[in-house]
């Protein structure tokens, strides 16, 4: 049997590695534009700011592992089309121009995306090349080209105030670039917080010397041979304003890479990424997708939800190698987005919609916030945590979570991860026997008081 896989990231490579844990004689290869085998897009703002040494030391599986675990691996290799009635894959060795016809039984389509690029004016000096000082960043290549920019007391303006725009804000702030953040909404994070969990985060980033703009796009880019400054313009009043910028990072969102699937008749979502069903199935016989150019539902809201991160990615990967090789996966019923990034010293992290999302999805939540402490207060070193959790305004079952914290998030968003596909009620979390001892967590902890809160609310109503 010849699995062939197209993308060797996150999916692609979790696809091929099930792929071979399930049938242990196939024929497994995967096509890769990339110089690099796996490696972990989402530690590039640490390698940025020196807490990974080197951008090499992202790969997560070198050259030797796939070939002891005879998986096949042609990098620099760009698939440029897919012949479904031959089941065969051309691809094109991107270093020789070498054309090459790949047979395939079933084929995992693991293509992910692109950042977005916003029409900003100024931003390339020929067409397709960004100037000097401008930067998208996805790949290794693009994390050492940004690392190339001198670094000390240059200025830096972020387009795009989601986490990885702040990931990136902060991997500038240690190198000790003045960093501005530009955002076009009323308030930075808005895909992953509410108003109010973004703004107590904003607060802190603002106290670390970093400008946000709120309401502020990105219209052009100044400078003749490369950045000198970005010019923005209000939102609602039109105001413009000129910030000095030595290095410019444009973090908008990603596009997923489509185009060979739809060449293959694979059939789009509402989101414009790849319909898989709950097995990574596409619309085509013996062809799978997975990770970053997929879209998948849900599971709050049941609507179609664009993949884009790096944990669904993987999980799918496992799901569409496994199928691919004649084995049974299904994926979870959908997405919960759990979620957490640190910046500015803060732990930010989520699980479920936002109340935005659920109220754009006609469902009006009960909320409960808690303001508490990592410790009990009786001893140092307690930190503060903000805690919101949404519940369906009917029974209270939990839909959603936030944290904003500086320590200790993360453990808590996975309990409400948990506790949400369990399909768990405040009533019942609010009860949860969390685990106390003076230097580690309090008696009750904030995750089960921000329960307390809600059922309160929703007990009043
Ligand atoms: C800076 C940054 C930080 C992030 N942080 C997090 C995080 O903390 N947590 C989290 O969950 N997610 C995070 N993400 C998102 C995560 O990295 C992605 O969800 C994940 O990389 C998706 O994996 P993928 O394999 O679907 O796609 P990709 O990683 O995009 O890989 C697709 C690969 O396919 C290749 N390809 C495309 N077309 C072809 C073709 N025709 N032929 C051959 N090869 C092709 C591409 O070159 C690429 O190498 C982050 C992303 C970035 C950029």
């Amino acid at each position: 049997m010849k699995i062939l896989v197209i993308g060797g990231m996150a999916a692609g490579a979790t696809a091929a590695q099930f792929a071979r844990k399930t049938d242990r004689k196939a024929e497994v290869t995967i096509i890769g534009k990339e110089p690099h085998p796996i490696y972990s897009k989402c530690g590039l703002p640490y390698s940025l700011s020196g807490r990974i040494p080197t951008f090499e030391r992202l790969v997560e599986f070198d050259e030797q592992w796939f070939r002891q675990f005879r998986i096949g691996l042609r990098l620099g290799t760009e698939a440029t089309s897919i012949d479904t009635s031959a089941r065969t894959v051309t691809a094109c060795d991107l270093r020789g121009g070498k054309e090459e016809v790949v047979p395939y039984d079933t084929l995992i389509i693991a293509t992910g995306g692109h950042p977005w690029m916003p029409p900003i004016e100024g931003a390339y000096s020929a067409p397709g090349v960004l100037k000097e000082g401008v930067h998208l960043i996805r790949t290794i290549a693009d994390g050492k080209r940004l690392s190339g920019n001198a670094w000390r007391d240059s200025r830096a303006v972020i387009i795009g105030g989601g986490l990885i725009g702040m990931e990136f804000a902060e991997a500038l702030s240690v190198r000790g670039v003045h960093v501005s953040i530009v955002e076009l909404q009323h308030e930075i994070l808005l895909a992953s917080l509410d108003e109010d969990m973004a703004a107590a985060a904003r607060q802190i980033i603002e106290k670390s010397r970093t400008a946000v703009h709120l309401k502020y796009s990105a219209e052009s880019i100044q400078g003749e041979r490369r950045s000198e400054s970005v010019r923005i313009s209000n939102t609602e009043t039109g105001e413009k304003k000129e910030i000095p910028a030595d290095i410019v990072v444009i973090s908008t969102g990603t596009k997923a890479n489509t185009d060979i699937a739809v060449k293959a008749g694979c059939a789009l979502g509402v989101t414009g990424q790849i319909k898989v069903d709950s097995r990574c199935a596409t619309s085509v016989p013996g062809i799978f997708a997975a990770g970053d150019c997929t879209e998948y539902v849900d599971l709050i809201t049941g609507a179609p939800v664009a993949v884009g991160m790096g944990t669904v990615a993987t999980r799918q990967g496992r799901t569409a190698g496994i199928n691919a090789a004649g084995g049974r996966s299904e994926l979870p019923p959908g997405i919960l987005g759990t979620r957490v990034t640190e910046a500015f010293g803060m732990h930010l992290a989520g699980v479920g919609p936002t109340e935005v999302q659920l109220r754009k999805a006609g469902i009006q939540p009960v909320v409960g916030r808690y303001v508490g402490s990592t410790l009990p207060s009786y001893i140092p070193g307690g930190e503060e945590i903000l805690v919101k959790v949404l519940a369906h305004p009917d029974k209270g079952r939990l839909l959603g979570a936030q944290i904003v914290g500086t320590s200790r998030v993360h453990q808590r968003i996975n309990a409400f991860a948990v506790a949400i596909l369990a399909g768990m009620t405040l009533e019942q979390f609010s009860k949860l026997e969390t685990a106390y001892a003076p230097p580690i967590a309090p008696t009750l902890d904030a995750i089960t008081l921000a329960c307390d809160v809600a059922l309160m609310k929703m007990r009043r109503k």
